[in-house]
């Protein structure tokens, strides 16, 4: 039969990588160019059907605030989920979410589900077009390869995501409600 699950899922990751815009994203429909920083974190929830269950997300959008990090545990404890948010045009923003992998392996869930997303996709594609790329190896390129290698290597799944354009933002929580573990 149709089983219902509640699951926390968290969102972690640098700030300005977009978490609180995949948020709006996926629980709104919504997209605004000039986000509020988020203070502390935010709560949404938000349901998904899989074939076999309806997922009922309880979502946790953290600030990323290095002065919040004591307080990142209270979100990710406990969870089922977490995505691990970066921004594609930001190299720092990747090391910060590696970062935040290692912290979820030491102290999270064991059976957490780890979701790598690479947010701003639709810069990626911008800068694909543009006539350097087709001269130069665009660093952005190597960048989503090495993230996916990470991802692999890492025990996540990465998508890259654009919450401006909604590009793969159902798509990844959708990803997540297929493989939480069924109880
Ligand atoms: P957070 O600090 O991780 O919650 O990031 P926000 O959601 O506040 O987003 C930071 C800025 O990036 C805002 O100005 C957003 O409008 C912008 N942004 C977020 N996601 C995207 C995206 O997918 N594409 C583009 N182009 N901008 C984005
Ligand atoms: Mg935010």
């Amino acid at each position: 039969g149709n089983k219902n699950i509640n699951a926390k899922l968290v969102l972690l990751g640098d700030v300005g990588a977009g978490k609180s815009s995949l948020v709006l994203r996926f629980v709104k429909g919504q997209f605004v160019e000039f986000q509020e920083s988020t203070i502390g974190a935010a709560f949404f929830s938000q349901t998904v059907a899989v074939n076999d269950a309806t997922v009922k997300f309880e979502i946790w959008d953290t600030a990323g605030q290095e002065r919040y990090h004591s307080l990142a545990p209270m979100y990710y404890r406990g969870a089922a989920a977490a995505i691990i948010v970066y921004d594609i045009t930001n190299q720092a923003s990747f090391e910060r979410a590696k970062k935040w992998v290692q912290e979820l392996q030491a102290q999270g869930n064991p059976n957490m589900v780890m979701a790598l997303a690479g947010n701003k996709s639709d810069l990626l594609d911008g800068r694909k077009v543009a006539p350097e790329a087709s001269i130069y190896p665009s660093p952005l390129l190597f960048e989503s390869y090495e993230a996916q290698t990470y991802a692999q290597e890492n025990g996540l799944f990465f998508m890259e995501t654009s919450a401006k354009t909604a590009t793969n933002v159902n798509d990844i929580f959708y990803e997540i409600a297929k493989r939480l573990p069924r109880l």
